[in-house]
């Protein structure tokens, strides 16, 4: 028995139908029935619900409230976590900005395309520490259509933080007493107080002042850094003081420093400066660190200038060196926390210097900045605020 062909369905007008393979399979009206598309329609339907459910099950599931921040400014939150925190959020900061709290600078936080949730802002609501996560949301065409913004609760990490830099604080105010005996001992010494001393006990206790000396400043950076964290700012014990003397001080034990490493060493001051307003201590230390920093990265037969001078209202100290550089990525986060340049390993340092500067900077309102390229030099401003003459 010969088996008999099946009878096709009469297509209208289109009686051979040709299958492309390379065609996904796709809803195609002009091919199918209208039986099939509704099919088809319902099968994607319950896909997406299925995923959409899928997605609500996992956003309820985790502790952290997940919001979107769309367009138009407007906080959507995605989860019942997120609408318990931002309702204590409302309660807790009546008149606040939410935009602000989450986003600290919103102009900033939109321009960034870092795909990677960033904590942007910490803030303590009803007892607990909150911690705002955010990253920015993209479509596949690179369309920006909001921020995507988790609130964690960080009291846990928060009181880490705490305890840590109450440790660091403690440990450091316990080391700087006898480290500060060691150095003025030395100093004694140095200047003859035990007797004169032979050219080798001299180079020794030379090096003993000059490491214990690094070791006192690093240890009032760290301090320094523990207030910052402690107290989100520095207390500045502040008067008006001209910058010029400052300098010279601090810029005159350098030149036989300069000179051993044989570097060349200038120093420019303008005359008739106006006063400016500080906390001569701190910012001592800010002027010491750029002059160290500029003389521990270059190399011998290079120069380092110092130059004071008025501009635009400002007084402005610029250190330049004809050192190393520093690449315009590196330059990117020289002011952050711990941040160190990877090639400078070799040299000492805790990558605290630029960021507590740039505290000291800010807490004067003034300004720290940088201009550097690899292997010609850098040169490091600090921008201070004149006094009326
Ligand atoms: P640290 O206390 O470790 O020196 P800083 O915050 O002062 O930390 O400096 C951060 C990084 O920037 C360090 O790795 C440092 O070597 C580098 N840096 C600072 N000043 C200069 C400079 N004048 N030339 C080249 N690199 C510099």
């Amino acid at each position: 028995m010969t088996e008999q062909p099946k009878k096709q369905p009469a297509a209208q007008g289109n009686p051979t139908r040709q299958i492309d393979p390379q065609k996904p399979a796709g809803i195609d009206p002009s091919s199918t029935t209208l039986d099939e598309t509704t099919r088809r329609l319902a099968e994607r339907t319950r896909a997406l619900e299925e995923a959409l459910g899928r997605m609500e099950a996992i956003l309820a599931s985790i502790g952290d409230g997940v919001v979107l921040e769309d367009l138009e400014h407007n906080f959507i939150p995605l989860n019942d976590a997120a609408k318990i925190m931002l309702q204590d959020m409302a309660d807790h900061f009546l008149g606040g900005d939410l935009e602000e709290l989450v986003t600290e600078n919103p102009d900033e936080e939109a321009s960034t395309s870092d795909p990677w949730l960033i904590e942007r802002r910490r803030f303590e609501m009803g007892g607990k520490v909150i911690g705002a996560h955010s990253a920015a949301v993209r479509s596949k065409d690179d369309e920006r259509l909001g921020t995507v913004v988790v609130l964690r609760d960080v009291t846990a990490e928060a009181e880490a933080d705490r305890l840590k830099d109450a440790f660091v604080a403690h440990v450091s105010h316990e080391l700087r007493t006898p480290l500060t005996a060691i150095k003025g001992y030395s100093e004694l010494m140095l200047i003859g107080a035990t007797g004169a001393l032979e050219d080798e006990q001299r180079h020794f206790v030379k090096r003993i002042h000059h490491h214990t000396k690094s070791l006192v400043n690093m240890i009032n950076t760290l301090l320094d850094f523990s207030e910052m964290e402690a107290r989100g700012e520095l207390a500045l014990n502040r008067h008006p003081i001209q910058l010029s003397t400052l300098v010279e001080e601090i810029t005159e034990p350098w030149y036989l420093q300069m000179d051993d490493m044989q570097l060349a060493f200038s120093v420019e001051i303008a005359d008739g400066l106006p006063q400016v307003s500080v906390d001569e201590k701190r910012l001592q230390w800010v002027i010491e660190n750029l002059v160290r920093n500029a003389w521990q990265n270059t190399s011998e037969g290079g120069s380092v200038s110092v130059r004071l001078y008025e501009q635009s209202g400002n007084v402005v100290l610029d250190v330049t060196d004809t050192g190393i550089g520093i690449s315009a990525h590196a330059q990117q986060q020289l002011f952050t926390r711990f941040y160190r340049v990877e090639r400078t390993a070799n040299i000492r340092g805790i990558g605290l210097g630029l960021y507590v500067s740039k505290a000291v900077l800010d807490a004067h309102g003034g300004k720290i900045r940088v201009s550097s390229e690899r292997g010609v030099g850098s040169t490091f401003s600090l921008i201070l605020p004149a006094l009326q003459k």
